[in-house]
């Protein structure tokens, strides 16, 4: 019987986490339904669970400081999802801590970038009106930041991030206007949504050591609409607030445009399959396509899980650095890499690869020696079969642009 159940149950939750997520009034959709739902894995980590991985999993040590400043150099930390609500704040406080304790064990070292990234994937905002809940039919998952917040994430140094996701609008047009006031009013500059299709694809530019980079963002979830009261697609349009979609003639003009502007072009693409280590059909194609148009690095984000990284022409692909700070609570949620890349003005010059655990579902932590092995070893697997040339050393993986 409990084998029975053992069976019965998850799908009944798969049965229903497919049905509940709705498509409405969109015929020039393409995906389907299906592909927009978030993973049934997603449904077993509500809040206050159990975290899984806790510090006595592992040995902890600080992360060792390396001098690589130069005036001539621009050294970009890349991260992936930073979800602090949910979970990450009920743990956070459950611990009696605040919001710069789930990066205090890595602030110092993503400090020492110029260009510190991340996925911001809610809204940070007050707001209560947010689409309909996953639990109620036609629903979704909805996700905010406290305003509080902020402060962890200033405090890790991040000073560009991603907007452009399937999560950023779950507070409607509010949380959005939120999220963008207390971003400019920190100085912290993004790229992906705005208050019309113009801002949303508008670049971010950064200029540190006299080299100026530039982010563009786009989601591959743009064209979805959500259930609520009322529903909403997040879509943003000439007088319509919204996300920039992951549209490859958008990105190749939005390229040209910032080209001459600029020493180095990001390119942040939310998407990909959830949960998969594997590229989705096309994907590898299209990344081809965008460093072909002109971009020096894709950073890719929302599978909430690692997948390889890939050299193409001397540019990085990286298709997805997992989850950097979540609730979710299987292992391979609750793991990832921060890239440090250096780039000249003209060209990348390393890029390192390193292994984190999220322990106790609120705080990122280095890991190392044995602790880190599995994961130094997926990556690199992951990584030689897209080509890549890598190696572990120093308890990071290292990849050869030779
Ligand atoms: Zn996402």
């Amino acid at each position: 019987m409990k084998k029975k159940l053992a069976f019965i149950i998850p799908v009944i939750i798969l049965i229903a986490s497919i049905s509940a997520i709705k498509l409405i009034n969109n015929p020039g959709l393409k995906d389907t339904a299906a592909s927009y739902t978030e993973s049934v894995r997603t449904v077993t980590t509500q809040s206050p669970d159990t975290p899984k991985q806790t510090a006595a999993n592992f040995q902890t040590v600080p992360l060792p400081e390396t001098s690589l400043k130069s005036d001539n150099t621009v050294r970009i930390m890349a991260t992936g999802d930073i979800l602090l609500g949910r979970g990450v704040k009920y743990w956070i406080k459950a611990q009696g801590k605040d919001y710069r304790y789930p990066f205090e064990k890595v602030a110092d070292y993503l400090k020492q970038g110029d260009i510190i990234f991340g996925n911001l994937e809610e809204s940070i905002t007050s707001s209560e009106h947010s689409l309909t809940g996953i639990e109620q039919k036609g629903g979704k998952y909805v996700f905010k930041n406290d305003v509080e917040s902020i402060d962890g994430i200033e405090f890790a140094g991040f000073n560009l991030l991603n907007i452009a996701n399937n999560h950023i609008l779950d507070y409607y047009e509010q949380g959005l206007f939120d999220t963008l006031d207390i971003l400019d009013k920190n100085g912290i500059a993004h790229a992906g949504a705005g208050r019309n299709i113009d801002e949303a694809r508008k670049p971010a530019i950064i200029e540190k050591n006299g080299i100026k980079v530039g982010l563009l963002s786009y989601t591959e979830m743009a064209e979805a609409t959500y259930n609520g009261n009322p529903p909403l697609c997040y879509l943003a349009g000439p007088g319509k607030a919204g996300v920039a979609p992951k549209k490859l003639e958008y990105i190749k003009e939005d390229i040209s445009k910032l080209r001459p502007l600029v020493d180095i072009v990001l390119v942040s693409l939310h998407w990909g399959v959830e949960y998969d280590p594997n590229l989705s059909p096309g994907q590898q194609e299209f990344a081809h396509e965008v460093i072909n148009a002109g971009a020096d690095m894709i950073i890719g984000h929302h599978p909430h899980q690692i997948k390889g990284i890939e050299i193409y022409n001397g540019k990085p692909i990286l298709y997805s650095l997992g989850n950097f700070i979540s609730d979710q609570n299987e292992s391979d949620n609750q793991e990832g890499f921060f890239i440090d890349a250096q780039f000249s003005t003209d060209k990348i010059i390393s890029l390192k690869a390193i292994p984190f655990k999220i322990v106790q579902k609120s705080q990122v932590v280095p890991v190392y020696g044995s602790d880190a092995r599995q994961l130094l070893d997926k990556l690199t697997g992951l990584s030689v079969r897209l080509g890549s040339k890598c190696s572990i050393s120093d308890d990071k993986v290292i990849f050869d642009f030779q």
